[in-house]
């Protein structure tokens, strides 16, 4: 538990569940990564938490912005951040919101399609692109799979059309996957991007860009490498691939920045056991998957735990939130154990929970307006 958050818990009066966030800590983080690769651009992703004060404080901090949505575009101009430090990241995007983006400054775009270059061409005349391409996003614990990127191939021939299309081909991106702890793969994917820097130039386009994505991980229940570490392996993956011709390099940490500085205060509503031969506990919290854990969905994220009973004996747990849908379980198969002495009323801090929380819980994720409704 982070000493200001404790301070701050002992006296403070909040609902329940709560998320608290030390941004001292986030700023830390940012500075950390910004340290262990001081040539590359940070872009914060937005999504992984929007609040004022972050926003703030990483905008004054002098980083960028990676946005998915108009209303993190918003946001962020709100924030007096300038459209030249915003990116529309997102490869899925209205036209309508293109033309918006476009309008109010914003001059970098990320695609991964010919429908949605299409779009761009005709609504952000001349902007800069990046190309997203498919990874496998091996060794990642929640992988962005294949719902963004497209294939090697594709994208030497998006790039080559952006150009004719009179945008600037800046480059490719990729994302290695969210909590992503096998450092190999940024070199896997770097090396994939300098064999795409190659196979444009012998086509007369000369791309600058790479846009690593985000990836950086939280402290969970597991070991995670440094952020020192993770900046060792993708220096020395660009001195590897790319030699005397650096491209420009960009991030976009969400979880690396925030989910650190986050602890959730919830409570225990009960305490039971069903009966038969599963002799486990039942514990309900008031936080559950709707209530900002739905990174537990497929038990992904294994968060670290704390209760007043610390250094109790404990017993095998089935951890679960308060709502009446049954998916509404935590940890079922993953090893979970909580004092034996720990009953409703009594408080747990589910840690490192600053990332895609409160974003995942909200009426509008991402930016995206909750949906709207009319009864006739
Ligand atoms: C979500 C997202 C990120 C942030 O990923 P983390 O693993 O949280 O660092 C970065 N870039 C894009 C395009 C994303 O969609």
């Amino acid at each position: 538990m982070p000493p200001k958050i404790a301070r701050y818990l002992a006296t403070a009066d909040l609902p329940s569940p709560c998320l608290v966030v030390d941004v001292d800590i986030v700023e830390h983080n940012f500075g950390e990564l910004a340290d262990a690769v001081p040539e590359a651009r940070i872009f914060y992703a937005v999504k992984a938490n929007p609040a004022d004060e972050i926003v703030d404080r990483l905008a004054k901090r002098g980083a960028c912005f990676d946005t998915a949505s108009m209303g993190e575009i918003e946001l962020c101009l709100a924030h007096r951040i300038s459209p030249d430090r915003i990116s529309f990241g997102n490869t899925i995007k209205k036209e309508r919101d293109i033309a918006a983006a476009y309008e109010l400054g914003v001059r970098m775009f990320a695609y991964d399609s010919i429908e949605e270059l299409e779009k761009i061409a005709r609504s952000a005349p001349g902007s800069k692109v990046y190309c997203r391409v498919l990874m496998e996003c091996e060794g990642a614990e929640w992988p962005l799979s294949r719902k963004f990127g497209c294939e090697p191939d594709m994208a030497v021939d998006l790039l080559v059309r952006a150009k004719e299309m009179g945008l600037d081909a800046y480059g490719v991106s990729f994302h290695v996957g969210s909590q992503q702890t096998d450092l190999t793969q940024y070199d896997r994917a770097l090396e994939l991007s300098v064999s795409l820097f190659r196979r444009l130039a012998e086509r007369g386009v000369t791309l600058r860009l790479v846009n690593m994505g985000g990836g950086f991980p939280s402290r969970y229940r597991a070991d995670v490498p440094s952020i020192p570490a993770y900046g060792a392996a993708i220096r020395e993956a660009l001195l590897r691939h790319f030699g005397d011709n650096q491209p420009d390099v960009i991030l976009e940490p969400g979880r690396g920045v925030v989910g650190d500085a986050g602890v959730i205060q919830s409570e225990v509503v009960l305490v039971s056991s069903k009966g038969g031969d599963d002799d486990r506990r039942w514990v309900y919290l008031d936080a559950g998957k709707f209530h900002g854990l739905a990174e537990t969905m497929d038990e992904a994220i294994k968060y670290r735990l704390l209760t007043p009973h610390e250094g109790d004996e404990t017993v095998p747990v089935v951890l679960a939130g308060p709502t009446c849908d049954s998916a509404d379980i935590l940890y079922e198969k993953t090893d979970y154990r909580l004092p034996a002495t720990l009953a409703a009323g009594d408080k747990v801090w589910i840690l490192s929970t600053g990332a895609y929380t409160t974003t995942y819980s909200a009426v509008s994720f991402n930016g995206f307006p909750p949906l709207a409704a009319v009864c006739i």
